[in-house]
């Protein structure tokens, strides 16, 4: 079983595999784990999963609890809180966890580096791939002989060499806007004491999500499409930006920024044959809700499932099919409208569509069936279940 890409999505499925007792190959192209640390925030699905596989003790002791999440305005106050222990009678795990992807995969890697039957490659990048029926093969930069593997799970990101080399289509949209995502020591509490760990600051026009991990705040911006790169990174920019939300009198100590491309892209199918696309490779969206890694994770799982469904008798090509069509209805249908919905509701500029944005957030916290269905929903909680499920319950009748 070969798995290209160590990203979060990778290193769940090649854990799961190699758990399952399933001989995997992970090929990374970078020298060693990406230290990137996009995605902060790990849902509930995603927590419980990842706790079946014996690394929740870990992730939880590094990361930081946030049962409470805000929706605010940014020239205003607090427009509700939503509390996720309302959930805890169905799950164990009702709150955000909040870790940077680089934890996780820094937690799995010595995990997978013990077990006899899991082998990870660095400086190792796929540059394309066949599908050739009952198995696959790919080639590595710089060897001329290809590697033949039962299924290749094709998680190595946006720009997916498996994906462009089977020539499946990635429509949609990438955003003039770019996303600039900042860390500071600065303590934002003391500033706007009734700040919740996660919070999302609607305005037309510079919205802001503040995000608190173990380790700092992270503050998430878009940067308009006329704004030159090298302006918006520049530290005067940077400076005024967060002084535009509060000044503290003297300069924020910055940790680390990144600018970031935004898109709303999704694979124009998830499988063929032996090949399994799972994460950004398949999909992408904007940041906004945390639903990229998370649906990612999820993918990972179901792919696993497939392959081990496979493994024990059911038709590779039907349960290859079943999980490319389960995955990429999920992707369209919930995790695509959740965050372009988002996105919109963030930055609305229509007055009318903002009163009734903030009409339906501020009911919430007077309507607790209304609050938790708006929970179960944004925790990806109900849908993430229901995909699962949908997979291994039609897995096993193949
Ligand atoms: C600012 C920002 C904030 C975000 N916040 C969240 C969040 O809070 N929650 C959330 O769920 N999502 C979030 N996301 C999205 C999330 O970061 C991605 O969905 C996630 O990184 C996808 O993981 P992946 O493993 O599929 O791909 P990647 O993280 O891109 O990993 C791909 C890996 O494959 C390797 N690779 C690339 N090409 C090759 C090749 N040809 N051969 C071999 N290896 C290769 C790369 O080096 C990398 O290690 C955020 C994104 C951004 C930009």
């Amino acid at each position: 079983m070969v798995v290209a890409g160590a990203g979060p999505v990778g290193m769940v499925a090649a854990l799961r595999l190699a758990q399952a007792g399933v001989p995997v190959l992970v090929l990374e192209a970078g020298a060693d784990l990406a230290m990137d640390s996009k995605a902060s925030t790990f849902h509930i699905p995603s927590l419980e999963l990842l706790d079946t596989l014996g690394i929740g003790d870990t992730m939880h002791e590094q990361g930081l609890k946030a049962p409470v999440f805000q929706q605010r305005e940014r020239h205003g106050g607090i427009l509700a809180e939503l509390d996720l222990t309302v959930l805890s009678d169905v799950t164990r795990f009702p709150w955000r966890l909040q870790l940077e992807q680089n934890k996780l995969t820094r937690i799995i890697l010595p995990i997978l580096e013990s077990m006899d039957n899991a082998e990870i490659r660095f400086n190792t990048r796929v540059a394309r791939a066949e599908d050739a029926g009952d198995h696959a093969l790919l080639w590595i930069d710089g060897q001329d002989e290809p590697i033949s593997t039962e299924w290749l799970l094709a998680c190595e990101g946006a720009n997916s060499m498996v994906r462009q080399s089977l020539g499946f289509g990635f429509e949609g949209v990438t955003f003039p806007e770019r996303f600039l995502v900042m860390s500071t020591s600065f303590e934002f509490r003391d500033a706007i004491s009734d700040l919740a760990a996660v919070a999302y600051v609607n305005d037309p026009d510079e919205w802001i999500v503040l995000l608190r991990t173990p380790d700092h705040w992270r503050a998430l911006m878009p940067i308009p499409a006329d704004e030159p790169d090298d302006v918006a990174v520049s530290d005067a920019r940077i400076q005024e930006r967060l002084k535009g939300l509060h000044d503290p009198g003297s300069d924020y100590e910055i940790l680390q920024h990144s600018l970031y491309n935004v898109h709303q892209r999704v694979a124009s199918t998830f499988s063929q044959h032996r090949v399994l696309l799972a994460g950004d490779s398949a999909h992408m969206n904007n940041p906004l809700g945390g639903m990229g890694m998370n649906s990612g994770i999820h993918d990972a799982w179901s792919a696993v499932d497939t392959i081990l469904a496979v493994r024990d008798g059911a038709d590779a090509d039907k349960a290859s099919h079943l999980y490319g069509s389960v995955r990429a209805e999920t992707c369209h249908q919930y995790v695509q409208v959740m965050t372009t919905g988002n996105f919109q509701d963030m930055q609305q500029k229509d007055r009318e569509a903002r009163a009734a944005r903030d009409q339906m957030l501020v009911g919430l916290m007077s309507d607790p069936v209304a609050a938790r269905d708006y929970l179960l929903k944004t925790s990806m909680l109900t849908s993430a279940r229901e995909s699962i499920a949908r997979v291994q319950r039609e897995l096993a009748a193949l």
